[in-house]
């Protein structure tokens, strides 16, 4: 089985949508392995996206995954990084597919409900970023 890092983004937890969305991860044969919630500050969303530094819309989004608490998931199950993808939806709304989490409940590509790993290999990264090995159940 494959794990990947997932968060709850601060736009999810102000619409009140943490249970619903988890409720799909669920349903959809997720197993949480590792859950909090957190607020990043302007820093350690800046470490966390440090892939996306030199993008024009970094301060955007470091700004807005600043701006409110937020929950960080590890989750497993087997094809984890490509199955929350597809669960999740296109990184633009306006693009994902019918039924996806971002379809349904995000407002624009800065405020998209959700973050996935796109690899193991970053998910292992990722999941280090917010919980040590001993908070993974
Ligand atoms: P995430 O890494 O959050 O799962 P992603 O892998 O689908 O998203 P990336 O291209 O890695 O998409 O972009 C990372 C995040 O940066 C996006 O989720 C989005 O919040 C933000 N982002 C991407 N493109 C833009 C943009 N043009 N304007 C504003 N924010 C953007």
């Amino acid at each position: 089985r494959q794990r990947t890092l997932a968060i709850l983004k601060p736009d999810c937890v102000r619409k009140g949508l943490i249970g619903e969305v988890l409720r799909r991860i669920q349903d959809a044969g997720f197993t949480v392995k590792a859950m909090k919630m957190t607020r990043l500050t302007k820093q350690t969303a800046g470490g966390f996206y440090a892939v996306h530094k030199e993008r024009p819309f970094f301060d955007e989004l470091t700004d807005f995954m600043s701006s409110g608490p937020c929950v960080p998931v590890v989750l497993e199950k087997e094809n984890a990084i490509e199955d929350f993808r597809a669960l999740i939806g296109a990184t633009n709304p306006a693009e994902a597919a019918e039924g996806t989490v971002r379809k349904e409940f995000a407002d624009s590509v800065g405020e998209n409900i959700v973050h996935g790993s796109d690899s193991v290999e970053n998910g292992k990264i990722e999941a280090a970023y917010f919980f040590a090995e001993s908070e993974l159940v």
